[in-house]
């Protein structure tokens, strides 16, 4: 009997070890995406911030932005809301055929989650506002991490690259979890001394630097908040470099490393100057937006 309780108990740990797979960049993508994003806040943002911040945070708001993944159980409503995944092989995402969640109900994707905390922060001031703001802000920094990691605007077939089994190097994996994680993992290992904040700061340094080209195009957003452009960037990517040669049952080594590490981390840098961006335009006293 106890053998057998300690069979179940063995199997539970398991599977918690293995659901976090499913959910969005790792924490380690979570707080690179929302540490990048509060060095380029303005004065006003990071006041907004911190007045929205739960006191566990301790000021921090990179702190808890991998909280949405730890919700998905309490919050049942907010599991189809970190991804959007679009049909097989089209390569392309639409808000409206791809933003709903499996029972079909619309706006239940991660891009109608963005849109729905930025107009939930928007009208703090409105005395008919009854939202939870500092749940808002802390789903947000979330969301926006999802957005741009490519597989979170995946086939639908295949999970989002979930049901992709394969090899990370020696390990066991699915093709989600290795851009979720196991690649940032990886870099770290090879080229940050295993520390995040030095990854951090690289990601950083190339921004200030001109290291990432484009990076003048990157917050051109006609609105608070643009996710559907950040997901058909994604979708693409995925296309180009995620599914490319990642077929079940291979495995995946340096050369699928070394070719798509810059995309991930030109995906990180993205996320935070976009966020920061729609933090600064939130909290921002002097819209009006449109012009933005
Ligand atoms: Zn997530």
């Amino acid at each position: 009997m106890i053998g057998s309780n300690f069979w179940w108990f063995g199997r539970l740990l398991v599977l918690l070890v293995l659901i976090p797979q499913i959910y969005g960049w790792g924490k380690e993508g979570h707080i690179a995406t929302c540490k990048i994003a509060e060095g380029l806040l303005t004065e006003e943002a990071a006041a907004g911030v911190q007045s929205l911040l739960p006191e566990s945070a301790e000021g921090d708001f990179s702190s808890v932005c991998p909280w949405a993944d730890t919700m998905r159980f309490h919050y049942y409503w907010s599991r189809a809301l970190h991804y959007a995944d679009t049909p097989d092989f089209r390569c392309n995402y639409s808000y409206c055929r791809d933003c709903h969640d499996n029972k079909n109900r619309k706006d239940r994707c991660v891009t109608g989650a963005i849109f729905n905390y930025t107009n939930q922060l928007m009208s703090r001031s409105d005395p008919q506002n009854t939202h939870n703001l500092t749940e808002a802000l802390m789903f947000l920094g979330h969301f926006m991490g999802d957005a741009h990691q490519p597989l979170h605007c995946g086939f639908i077939g295949d999970e989002g690259g979930n049901s992709i089994n394969l090899r990370w190097f020696k390990r066991k994996a699915n093709l989600h979890h290795v851009w979720d994680t196991l690649m940032i993992e990886t870099a770290m290992k090879t080229y940050y001394n295993r520390d995040l904040d030095t990854m951090i700061e690289s990601i950083q340094r190339n921004i200030s630097n001109g290291g990432f080209d484009d990076i003048s195009s990157w917050d051109k957003c006609n609105a608070t908040v643009c996710p559907n452009q950040y997901a058909s960037e994604s979708v693409n990517l995925a296309c180009r470099y995620a599914y490319r040669n990642a077929t079940p049952g291979v495995t995946l080594g340096d050369e699928y490393f070394d070719s798509r590490l810059p995309v991930m981390e030109k995906r990180l840098a993205q996320g935070g100057i976009r966020l920061a961006a729609v933090l600064n335009r939130i909290f921002s006293t002097s819209l009006p937006l449109a012009a933005e």
